[in-house]
């Protein structure tokens, strides 16, 4: 993935985005401004909503890059060399030079994240709930309760047992770990995040022709970002194999 703007080093990664970030910061910053704020705390006036709302959406990319940061420092702890982590369109992306050199370090490299999101989750929903204790602003309660609430579904959607999300990686792990063949076990991984894809784009599509709602559009894409992912991963796992048997394996990068 190239990235359009580098941010700089965090925690010795090259850490950047990429320019679609931006189409996610002002639909989420929107969201909050003008669905989420009004609804929740009405009376929020235009001139906090907004500046509340970009907040939340910063927080948000924030939460977003310690998620990947966590799959980052993990594979680090266990040798792998990380080429840099990017921030997308449709999340976030941390990219590796090696492959994973045993199925725990699979496993414990795809965990480190959704359960970074999860603890984030449960950071922001606490947070919430003090300043609510202590009659904090409502309208700032509301975006805590926003971020504790899509860090949980950032960890639920990436638990979905499918390459390349992190619940494909750990179904990956599972498999090389009960039988001992890495290349079988990612290839299984990836038709389940075929299946996973397919799935996506169908109910995306049935949700925009029979409800006629735009968030179609949405589950459509992430659905066909994932057959596409999920068919590079299963190549990637083919070729794999075929040079396991030949000669010594080199990393390949995801
Ligand atoms: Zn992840």
């Amino acid at each position: 993935m190239k990235q359009t703007l580098r941010l700089g080093r965090v925690a010795g990664f090259a850490v950047g985005v990429h320019w679609s970030v931006l189409v996610i910061m002002v639909l989420l910053a929107q969201s909050l401004a003008t669905g989420v704020l009004p609804a929740r705390a009405p009376g929020t006036a235009a001139p906090v909503a907004w500046p509340l709302g970009a907040a939340g959406a910063v927080l948000f990319l924030v939460s977003l890059l310690a998620h990947e940061l966590a799959h980052a420092l993990v594979a680090r702890h266990f040798g792998v060399r990380v080429q840099q982590v990017t921030l997308w369109l449709l999340g976030g992306m941390a990219e590796f030079r090696d492959e994973p050199p045993s199925a725990r370090a699979d496993l414990l490299m795809a965990g480190a994240g959704p359960l970074t999101s999860v603890a984030a989750g449960v950071g922001f929903g606490s947070a919430a709930v003090l300043l609510s204790a202590v009659r904090g602003p409502v309208a700032v309660v509301v975006v805590l309760l926003w971020l504790a609430m899509i860090n949980l579904i950032l960890a639920g959607f990436n638990l979905l047992p499918g390459a390349p999300l992190d619940g494909g990686r750990i179904l990956r792990a599972a498999l090389w770990w009960r039988h001992g063949d890495r290349a079988r076990a990612a290839l299984t991984a990836a038709r389940a995040g075929h299946v996973l894809g397919l799935t996506l784009v169908l109910a995306g599509l049935a949700e925009l022709m029979v409800f006629g709602m735009l968030d179609g559009v949405w589950t459509t894409l992430v659905g066909w970002f994932l057959v596409v992912a999920a068919a590079a991963e299963g190549t990637a796992a083919r070729s794999a194999g075929g040079a396991q048997r030949r000669q010594p394996r080199t990393g390949v990068g995801r």
